[in-house]
């Protein structure tokens, strides 16, 4: 099969598109996904520069999105079936911890996540435990169904699992453009409240105004946290969704209203920003924690975007060998949503 496998950390030279082992069914309870489409995420990019502690074997498949049509099932797989038209949930755990019984298995200690410890999904095929394999939501195309399942399943446990976001309140979403963001600006809007995005790029306000945004703000010109005071009447917002993290986690927590909660996924900006710890007793703020999801979770996420008709932002379509362009797109910030590799018609 072909694949884009990774050779070694570093740089996307160390990215090549070649030929590869197809995978097999090594458990009675796996499925092979021959895979149409793939989508990237920042972890990717961690993963390619061996900043996650992820330790696997080179030459090594990224990627934790993929959508694609299942070819072939264990014996005891009973969940799918040959020619189904699958999205996969990412992460599998070890099945015996506290976590795994519990239906928390994104918390195991021994997780498994597609692209890191799992071969991922630049590739035409794909092996995975048939259990994470879910029918594509109505509507979607393959390209569609690979850019949702990470940034989707993030975005529902901070919003609606974590922070308890309900209609009518005001939420803040920073640095819009990224694929956690953008998925945060739908699932917030469709859910009837009012949200302010941030951005470096004007053009890229300009695009969040036209999936929905109320507000946005160019915090290269303004301070964020006074500005989404100004237009809140002072009071500051509900939720903010800071997975930037860096200078303006101070101001995060500045533009947040009495009970408000913060929820963050990433600290692309910087991992280590001051905190004035007494505005979060002070002001009875909430702040939360996540990464990925649960199964329950992944089931309400494509409930709801069978419900909403609600399609994931894409930015750009990169063919499959085009990978290492598409990850220097990421790299540099300019997407606006999504950035998918298209692996097969
Ligand atoms: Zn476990």
């Amino acid at each position: 099969m072909k694949a884009v496998r990774l050779h070694g950390y570093g740089g996307v030279d160390q990215l090549r598109y070649e030929e590869a082992e197809p995978p097999r069914l090594l458990s009675p309870t796996d499925v092979i996904v021959r895979l149409k489409a793939a989508a990237l995420n920042h972890i990717d990019l961690w993963n390619r520069k061996g900043l996650t502690g992820m330790d696997v074997e080179m030459p090594h498949i990224l990627g934790a999105d993929g959508s694609g049509v299942v070819v072939e099932t264990g014996a005891d797989v009973a969940n799918v079936k040959k020619g189904d038209a699958v999205c996969l949930y990412p992460a599998t755990g070890c099945g015996k911890c506290e976590f795994c019984l519990t239906d928390s298995d994104f918390m195991c200690i021994h997780l498994r996540v597609l692209g890191e410890r799992l071969k991922g999904t630049y590739a035409e095929y794909v092996r995975l435990p048939a259990q994470n394999c879910y029918p594509i939501p109505i509507g979607l195309s393959f390209e569609e169904a690979a850019a949702f399942p990470l940034v989707f399943l993030t975005v529902w446990r901070m919003l609606v699992t974590n922070a308890r976001l309900r209609p009518g309140e005001n939420v803040l979403v920073l640095g819009i453009g990224g694929g956690v963001a953008g998925a945060a600006l739908q699932v917030a809007k469709q859910m009837g409240t009012h949200v302010i995005v941030t951005s470096s790029s004007d053009a890229k306000l300009e695009m969040a105004r036209n999936w929905g945004a109320d507000h946005g703000i160019n915090y290269t010109r303004s301070d964020f946290a006074t500005e989404t005071r100004a237009l809140t009447k002072k009071r500051g917002v509900d939720v903010v969704v800071d997975c930037v993290g860096g200078d303006g986690w101070v101001k995060s927590l500045a533009a947040l209203a009495k009970g408000g909660r913060l929820v963050t996924c990433g600290a692309t900006a910087g991992a280590s920003p001051p905190t004035d710890i007494r505005r979060i007793f002070w002001n009875h703020l909430s702040v939360f924690g996540s990464t990925l999801g649960s199964r329950e979770e992944f089931r309400q996420i494509l409930n709801f975007l069978c419900n909403t008709r609600m399609r994931p932002i894409i930015d750009r379509v990169f063919p499959l060998k085009e990978t290492p362009a598409a990850h220097e797109r990421l790299e540099r910030g300019e997407q606006f949503g999504k950035i998918v590799l298209k692996i097969a018609d």
